[in-house]
């Protein structure tokens, strides 16, 4: 019987538990249960304390009990990626560097989770400080995808999409510089939305790249995805790039469909590179939602081609001095190696893994004193540019469609020794990161092979709703969030 639940939408678990249909114990069992079915094979979490989900969701037993009103995540658990601070539990962010940190706070949308009644029941694992598009830069293991194990489940939130694809969580917490939660969703067949810049607080989420990291929501319906982000969003103090702006979104609105919505695609940045079966899907997606009523227009985005030389510019350049901090001294694991200097150099090397030390070389030297023109405010001046083009395509469109990625999930260990080829991989997710702006991707069904296939919608800022409201209609119209990974289906032996 509490198999059943692991189907269920987070917004039917949470009716059911505010109805006291259910308990939270019963459904957190439930999961937790499937959790230790799957996920040592799966690798998806770093850190689980399945008791402490048991306590917080006897707590909402309690509170329900005193006639407390209940929240919609109240009793709803959810998975957090690494890189979220969580009081007294471990934070490592798939880092050695980190391993055994404890931070004495919250995040912002961790305390609001708590807040909510929601039950946390592990950390994910993720690439080292949220680096990379396959989750193998975990300095812990890798993560497999549900679909099949053989294959990366996107990255760096890998652990965070695989768990609520596997149906051991209906809710995951990712962040999102270049991807991160829209690639992994695309992935693993789960809805992921990465929100406007600003529309969630960074208060606690273990900085790579300040000016384009932003949490978001992973789920397998638009309409979990949309009761997620209403309980993180909004202006927090303690980040200052936080805006009031961001409002939670009416879910009733969800159900109006696409007509007349303008839907812009941008083919000029599609064509060579793109899978066959992707490009196909897109296609099809675009004569539905055409169907539906929407408007298909086509727009451009001409500096789109340059976005991932410029992200790889910004990004590291803003990691090299975010990761600074991790010296042995402040934070993190110190490795004993004579006087400071050889301490200093002791512990970040051996503490960071490869990628996260080429991130930091190549930040350093696009910052250095002779390349500062060349290269960052280049790459800045650049990224002025894609944000015009977002804005300019914007007017002609309501949104934009396009892919996720443009290929469907690689095998473990393809692309790791060549990191261009992993770099190339975020063409489609990087330009709405470097424009600050709304984007969500939703699973369009899957290759012949069995693979999903992500599509992506991207926005005007603080236009979420709007992207959820596509992923909805498509939903409603071609179920794909309703096939179930082998590995689930047969209960995982
Ligand atoms: N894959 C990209 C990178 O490695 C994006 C990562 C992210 O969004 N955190 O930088």
């Amino acid at each position: 019987m509490s198999g059943a639940f692991l189907h269920e939408t987070a917004e039917s678990l949470g009716r059911l538990v505010r109805s006291g249909e259910r308990s939270a114990l019963e459904v957190t069992g439930a999961f937790l249960e499937r959790i230790a079915r799957t996920a040592d094979r799966l690798g998806t979490y770093l850190h689980r304390d399945p008791e402490s989900a048991l306590a917080m969701a006897r707590s909402v037993d309690r509170r329900r009990a005193m006639g407390e009103a209940l929240s919609p995540l109240a009793g709803v658990p959810i998975a957090l990626k690494d890189n979220l601070c969580t009081r007294g539990v471990p934070t490592t962010c798939g880092s050695r560097i980190l391993e055994g940190y404890r931070p004495p706070y919250d995040a912002h949308v961790v305390e609001r989770l708590r807040d909510a009644g929601a039950v946390f029941v592990g950390k994910t694992n993720c690439d080292e400080f949220a680096m990379g598009s396959s989750t193998e830069n975990s300095a812990y293991f890798p993560t497999r995808n549900p679909w099949d194990q053989e294959r990366v489940p996107g990255g760096s939130s890998g652990g965070s999409a695989a768990t609520v694809a596997a149906r051991e969580a209906p809710l995951a917490l990712g962040s999102d510089t270049g991807g991160s939660v829209r690639q992994p969703a695309a992935f693993c067949g789960v809805v992921g939305l990465k929100p406007t810049y600003g529309s969630v607080s960074r208060y606690g989420l273990v900085a790579f790249a300040s000016s384009l990291d932003q949490i978001g929501p992973i789920a397998r319906t638009a309409r979990d995805a949309a009761l997620l982000y209403n309980a993180i969003c909004g202006r927090d103090e303690r980040d200052m790039t936080s805006r009031a702006e961001a409002k939670p979104v009416s879910l009733d609105d969800l159900e109006r469909g696409v007509k007349g919505l303008r839907l812009g695609i941008p083919r000029g940045l599609l064509g060579e590179g793109i899978d066959p079966e992707i490009q196909a899907a897109l296609d099809g997606a675009a004569r539905e939602l055409s169907g539906e009523g929407a408007d298909v227009v086509d727009v451009t985005l001409p500096h789109a081609r340059s976005s991932i030389a410029t992200y790889y510019l910004i990004a590291p350049a803003e990691a090299s001095s975010n990761l600074a901090r991790y010296d042995g001294v402040r934070y993190g694991r110190r490795v004993k190696d004579g006087d400071l200097k050889h301490m200093y150099g002791a512990t970040r090397g051996r503490g960071f893994g490869r990628e996260v030390r080429r991130r930091i070389l190549l930040g350093t030297y696009a910052l250095s004193a002779g390349y500062y023109d060349a290269y960052y405010l280049r790459a800045m001046k650049v990224r002025t540019l894609i944000r015009r083009d977002f804005a300019d395509a914007l007017r002609v469109a309501d949104a934009i469609l396009l892919p996720t990625t443009p290929t469907p999930p690689f095998r473990i260990g393809e692309k790791i020794d060549d990191p261009l080829a992993m770099y190339l991989n975020d063409i489609f997710s990087i330009p709405a990161s470097l424009a600050g702006a709304p984007a969500l991707s939703f699973p369009a069904g899957f290759t012949r092979a069995g693979l999903p296939i992500g599509l992506q919608v991207v926005g005007r800022p603080f236009e979420e709703q709007t992207l959820l409201r596509v992923a909805r209609a498509w939903e409603a119209k071609c179920d794909a969030a309703s096939r179930v990974p082998r590995l689930v289906a047969e209960g995982a032996r």
